[in-house]
This record gives structure tokens, sequence and C-alpha cells, in this order.
């Protein structure tokens, strides 16, 4: 692997990660606003008033400007540059992390036990559900919870008394574990990110080959007869003229017999490079029908139109040299049948086909190198 294509690599799966983040931020914010809400009204009355409704309004303005934020990156990923969307990602979520962390600023052992219980078991819940929302970018997870882990263990070390001693060593195992379930989950998430990166590239480069041909690198058969249908169709409902060439390598045979194997398929490739070189438009397609045939589909275009492509392919292949094979009877040429119609409802594009290729036995007895 070029280090190129790993740095690449790694600037896709960042962005697939940072994208997973803003994907499933709604969710994590409203939920959060849903706990800030709960843990006010169940300290209302036992911590300062005036804290805990600055302490909520802090909270609601950090969610607005938070679920604004995701919508704005919902409305186009692409209007800032990635660090940018990563780097404030980082900064939205330390804040949020440190507005919980803040909440242990109005805390006091003199609390009534139930709400101290709700004070202390809050950290864990808010720490374990981040696993599932922050983990998909490590540092994300980190930027949250640094602030929250920092907090609950200032507090539990500035109180006297081995019970909170003890909670704060059951909090440090606790978060132990978390970090590695965090870590597990990312590096699960990471394999599958790539997982799907790999399989999508091996995916396009499957669908290239089944449609093109191996050795002169245009459309194949396959690729040839999905077009023709497709053509076919459309040109049926708008009543246009669709033309069909069939291309055939003059005594292909002998050049073969005389030259080698070798030099026919260099041959093959050079025709098939001078006949595309000759398609105009974007919906015209030059494909291997097979052996040494190649067909041509032009929509939108009538007899008269085809015709001037025709000579103009024969022309291109008279002036195909190949490298290595000189001399008067290494000259190539070509035989051009032209089929074209209007397409009709109840016909099928056989009679197309079918029509191309007796024209293209009329050029050959005609004595080759011509179009019919
Ligand atoms: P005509 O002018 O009537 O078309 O005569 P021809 O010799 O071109 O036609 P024929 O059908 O007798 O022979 C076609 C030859 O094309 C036979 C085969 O050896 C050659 N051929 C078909 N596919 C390939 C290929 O992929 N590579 C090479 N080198 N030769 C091929
Ligand atoms: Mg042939
Ligand atoms: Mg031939």
């Amino acid at each position: 692997m070029s280090p190129t294509f790993s740095a690449n690599n790694r600037v896709a799966v960042l962005s697939e990660q940072v994208n997973l983040l803003y994907r499933s931020s709604v969710g994590s914010v409203i939920s959060s606003l849903g706990l800030m809400v709960f843990t006010a009204v169940a300290l209302w009355g036992v911590a300062p008033s005036q804290g805990v409704l600055r302490w909520g309004l802090a909270h609601g303005v950090l969610a607005a400007v938070r679920l604004l934020w995701v919508r704005y990156y919902l409305k186009g990923p692409e209007r800032l540059r990635q660090k940018t969307w990563t780097l404030s990602f980082l900064l939205l979520v330390f804040l949020n992390g440190v507005l919980w962390g803040a909440l242990l600023s109005m805390y006091s052992v003199s609390w009534p036990l139930p709400h101290q219980f709700i004070t202390w078991i809050i950290y864990p819940g808010v720490i374990a559900g981040s696993v599932i929302t922050l983990s998909a970018y490590f540092p994300a997870f980190i930027a949250f919870v640094a602030p929250l882990v920092v907090s609950c263990a200032w507090a539990l070390l500035s109180i006297d008394g081995n019970e909170y001693g003890m909670l704060l060593m059951i909090m440090a195992i606790f978060f132990a574990c978390v970090l590695l379930a965090a870590q597990k989950y990312n590096a699960t998430l990471v394999d599958a990110i790539e997982t799907k990166r790999h399989l999508q590239a091996a995916n396009r480069k499957l669908a290239q080959m089944a449609t093109q041909d191996a050795l002169t690198g245009v459309p194949n058969r396959r690729a040839f007869e999905y077009q023709l249908q497709r053509e076919w169709g459309r040109s049926q409902r708008r009543q246009g003229s669709l033309a069909l060439l069939m291309v055939d390598v003059d005594h292909f045979k002998e050049f073969n017999d005389r030259f080698g194997h070798t030099a026919g398929d260099l041959c093959l490739k050079e025709v098939a490079a001078a006949i595309t070189k000759q398609l105009q438009r974007p919906t015209d397609l030059a494909s291997r029908f097979g052996g040494e045939e190649f067909a041509l589909l032009l929509p939108d275009t009538d007899r008269e139109g085809a015709m001037v492509v025709a000579e103009n392919i024969l022309q291109a292949v008279r002036q195909v040299r190949i490298p290595g094979v000189e001399g008067q009877d290494s000259a190539i040429t070509v035989s051009v049948g032209v089929g074209c119609c209007i397409p009709q409802r109840g016909e099928g594009s056989e009679q197309l086909l079918e029509a191309a290729d007796q024209a293209l036995y009329r050029a050959k007895d005609a004595g080759r190198d011509r179009a019919d």
C-alpha cells in the first residue's frame, strides 16, 4: 500500500467517524438535556436554586448551539474543512463535559442521602452513555469524559471520610473498565469502516471488470447489450433514430497467421482506440462485440450521420500502424455494416443488430474496406 493511499484512507476513515458523531448528535444532545432537567428537578430545594438555574440555563444554551451546529453540518459537510468540523465537535463536547462537572461545585456532604446518591449515580451513567455516542472517535470520548473524571476526583478528594475514598476507588475502577470498553468499541468501528471502504472499492473494480474488455479496455459485449436495451427503449419513447455499426477487421485470420497472435492483439488494441476516437457524443458507445468485431451504438443518429462516422472509422483504421509489423501486407482495414431505425412498439432490438450484420456481409462481399 502506497503512503499516499494510506494517508487518503486515514482521512476518509476519520471523515466517516466524524460523520457518525454528527449524525448521532441530535439524540445525545436531547438525552443530555433530559438528564439535566431530571437532575435540576431532583436537586431543587437542596442545592442553591440560583446555581441550579444558572447551570440549567448554560446547558440549554450549549444544547441549542450544538443542535444548530449539527444542523449546519447535515446541510452540507463540504462547506467547511474536515479539521474545522472535528475540532469544533471536540470543543462542544468538552464544554458539555465541563458543564456536567460544574454540578459538583454545588455539591455538599450535608445533602440528604438520596440526593447525594442521585448526584454520584449520575456520573457513571453519563460516562457509560458516552461510550456509545462518542467513542466512534476516541478523542471526542476523552474530551467529554476528562472534565467529568477530574471534577469527580477533585470533589471526592476534598471530602474527608473513608466512604468517599472508597467511592473514589470504585469510580476509578469503573472508569478504567469504561475506557477499555470505549477503546474496543472504537477499534471495532474503525475496522468496520475500513472493511466497508475496501468492499466498496472492490465492488467498483468488479463492476468495471464485468463491463470492460480486458484486451482493448473498451466496453465489452455485456455493456453493449445493456446499452442497446436502454437506448432502444429511449429512442422508442422519443421516436428518435438509433444507429448501430458493426465493424469487422478484414482478413484478420491472415494477419494473425502471418505476424503472430501478439501482433494480432496489439492490432485489436490500436483498432479499438482508432474507432473510439471517432465518437463525438458522450452518449455514443464503442464496444468489443467479440473476436475482431466491434459494435457501435449512436443514439439520435440517422443513416446519413452514421455513414459519416463509418467513413471516419475506415479512414482512421487505414492510418493504424502496428510497431514491429511493417510492409504492405501489414496494412489494416475494416468493413462496416450500418443499421439504422426509429424503434417502433412491438419491435425488438435484434432486428437492428440483424440489419447491421447483413450490411456488414454486403460490405465484405463488395470487396472489404468499405461501409454499407
Ligand atoms: P474477414 O475479412 O472475412 O472478416 O476475414 P477474417 O479473417 O477477419 O475473419 P475470420 O472470422 O475468418 O477470422 C477472425 C480471426 O480473428 C480468427 C481469430 O484468429 C482472430 N481473433 C479473434 N479474436 C482474437 C483475439 O483476441 N486476438 C487475436 N490475436 N486474434 C483474434
Ligand atoms: Mg468476424
Ligand atoms: Mg474479420
